[in-house]
């Protein structure tokens, strides 16, 4: 049994890692800014703990780093209107809330395992992409790309800590995770935004013409991936992809939601620009080349997008029907 820190613990992927962790024997700290409501099943195992605080409160967390043995640090803000309305926010907590960690981590020989993003390669053309693929972004005047940027400064700095300091570390990029316990409906990301207008019977908006592809991730196959690595000692000091490699426009995405779930609804187009202004920027295709996950530690994505689909919407469904 090891002890874990697992930060945005009661978010949407934190929760089922958590799970995952707790089913495996293990004890776990969920910190998270955000109420318990996705955790509150763990309470019973009498392994699981909740803190309600931020990542950047210094003593907390430094408290918990020291209690436990691995640290799996989910916690952050990926929302690509945030990133727009929001780029300080942004900026704050995924920097300044990663650094604190790191510095204990290094201090204390803790495992640090970092949720970074597909997005730190931002718009490389040269898809599939392996780990160590070249990074392509829009200038810095550009918001979008303050998120891209920040994660890819934390993975520097694992590197860095890694090579000077002896960190034990393992990074980890999600592509376009989606399900259950996801953001809230209309919020965040592309599935819950077009699962409220389904739910609602309101018309699907699809940005740009909808050719721009996403490689979209079932929640669970993704919790599985971050729990193996943060157990294996053969994925220490390395980058893995975690996603599935199924690409998919977003126009076939609203189409395979509308078969999905029996909807209707009409679907409308609106450009980038009248959408987010001129701070945004798109990304044309996004595929991660997973050989390297599977081969160190045997893992892939199993979920059809079709099944995963069909469990997010079952998921939702009730939540629109009570009006909650
Ligand atoms: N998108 C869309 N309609 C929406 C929300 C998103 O067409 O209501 C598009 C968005 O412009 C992007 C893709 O869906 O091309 C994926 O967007 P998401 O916000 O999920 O995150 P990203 O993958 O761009 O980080």
């Amino acid at each position: 049994m090891k002890s874990f820190l697992v930060t945005g613990g009661a978010g949407s992927i934190g929760s089922y890692v958590c799970e995952y962790l707790i089913a495996g024997g293990h004890q776990v700290t969920a910190l998270d800014n955000g109420p318990s409501l996705k955790v509150e099943h763990l309470f019973d195992s009498g392994r699981f703990k909740f803190v309600q605080d931020s990542v950047l409160v210094k003593d907390v967390v430094e408290r918990l780093v020291d209690q436990n043995d691995v640290v799996i640090h989910l916690a952050a803000i990926a929302d690509p209107k945030r990133y727009v309305n929001e780029p300080l926010n942004v900026l704050n907590v995924n920097l300044k809330g990663s650094l604190g960690l790191l510095d204990r981590c290094s201090r204390q020989g803790k495992r640090f395992v970092f949720a970074s993003t597909s997005e730190v390669l931002g718009k490389n053309p040269h898809v599939p992409w392996k780990e160590d693929a070249d990074r392509l972004l829009g200038p810095p005047n550009i918001n979008r790309w303050c998120y891209s940027t920040g994660k890819a400064l934390i993975e520097h700095y694992c590197y860095a800590y890694g090579q000077q300091e002896e960190l034990p570390f393992v990074i980890m990029r999600f592509f376009n995770v989606y399900g259950p316990r996801c953001d809230d409906l209309g919020q965040g990301r592309v599935i819950p935004i077009f699962l409220e207008k389904f739910l609602k019977g309101q018309p699907v908006v699809v940005h740009g013409d909808g050719s721009q592809t996403r490689c979209f991730t079932y929640i669970e196959d993704t919790a599985q991936a971050v729990v193996d690595l943060a157990l294996s000692d053969k994925a220490l000091g390395m980058c893995f992809n975690i996603g599935s490699d199924r690409e998919t426009s977003i126009l076939e995405l609203a189409q395979a939601m509308k078969k999905a779930g029996g909807f209707s609804n009409e679907l409308i187009y609106q450009t980038h620009l009248e959408v987010f202004g001129k701070s945004y920027e798109d990304i044309p295709r996004r595929i991660p080349d997973v050989s390297r996950i599977k081969d160190v530690i045997g893992w892939q994505a199993t979920t059809s997008l079709e099944d995963g689909l069909k469990k997010t919407i079952d998921f939702y469904r009730p939540i629109v029907r009570s009006g909650a």
